[in-house]
């Protein structure tokens, strides 16, 4: 019978703990051993019957993968082979590739939401509130974000929420472009498990780090773009629309035009 998916994250999580502790290959299981278990005790004074001949698994099953030497924190490599989402936020709690963000954050901020969302909603990095709470955009901007979402007919349990950076820049500052790259295969690693068709990204940040560009958001927003096949639409951060109220128009625009391509267009 196949491991189950439990089964085979518990032994992958294993697997995962004893690379971190520096093992790198396992002893290959005695075979005789494996064989007399696998053979159920016969009745008493039953024949046995001969066990067929044990067959050595070959050299590369009981290779474990090779993993950098260092840093001693979570590289992209394991983030790129994250089976589930959930280990994926293991992953992310246990990284410290950023030495000032992983000093100073509460703790790290992965995503929230439906994890077979169509769309995923895609912020620059946790604020304060955020690295208080551990969930993306549940401060005054993240209160914005869920009117816009209701007043689309969405509740946020209908999207998915995340973040470019994973940890809170000290002071809100914006995320390093070393920052943004050490985080880069979690967040990819995160899109490719969604598997979302569009993704909305929410200010300059997250614009230009998901699309590789240095365009302003300006000229980002009204148009689709294209993200390894998902559509992507770019508007304002909501916390830009705190302080710039103006601006709520042409964002209002953007999530018409986002909600047309998503089948469910609203006035
Ligand atoms: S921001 Fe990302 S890469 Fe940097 S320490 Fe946090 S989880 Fe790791």
């Amino acid at each position: 019978m196949p491991p189950s998916a439990d089964l085979r994250t518990l032994l992958w999580q294993h697997l995962q703990s004893l690379q971190s502790a520096g093992v790198d290959c396992l002893p290959r299981p005695d075979s005789q051993r494996v064989a007399q278990l696998n053979t159920a005790s016969p009745p008493a004074g039953a024949a046995v019957p001969p066990s067929p001949a044990p067959t050595a698994p070959p050299a590369a099953e009981t290779a474990m993968p090779r993993k950098p030497a260092a840093p001693v924190s979570t590289a992209p490599t394991d983030a790129a082979a994250a089976p589930s989402l959930e280990i994926l936020q293991q992953l992310v709690a246990g990284c410290t590739r950023c030495d000032e963000l992983a000093a100073t954050r509460t703790q790290t901020v992965f995503g929230v939401g439906n994890p077979h969302a169509r769309l995923c909603l895609l912020g620059e990095a946790p604020g304060a509130d955020e690295d208080r709470t551990g969930e993306p955009f549940v401060g005054r901007a993240g209160q914005l974000l869920t009117k816009i979402l209701e007043a689309c007919g969405l509740k946020r349990d209908d999207v998915y929420i995340l973040n470019v950076l994973k940890c809170r820049p000290p002071g809100n500052r914006n995320p390093e472009p070393d920052e943004a790259a050490n985080c880069r295969g979690f967040l990819d690693r995160q899109l490719d498990l969604i598997q979302p068709e569009f993704i909305c990204c929410l200010g300059a940040v997250a614009a230009r780090n998901l699309l590789d560009t240095q365009v302003a958001i300006g000229k980002l927003r009204g148009s689709v773009h294209d993200y390894r096949g998902i559509k992507v639409v770019c508007t304002y951060h909501p916390a830009y629309l705190l302080r710039n109220p103006a601006a709520k128009g042409a964002t209002w625009e953007d999530m018409k035009l986002l909600m047309r391509e998503l089948g469910q267009p609203v006035d």
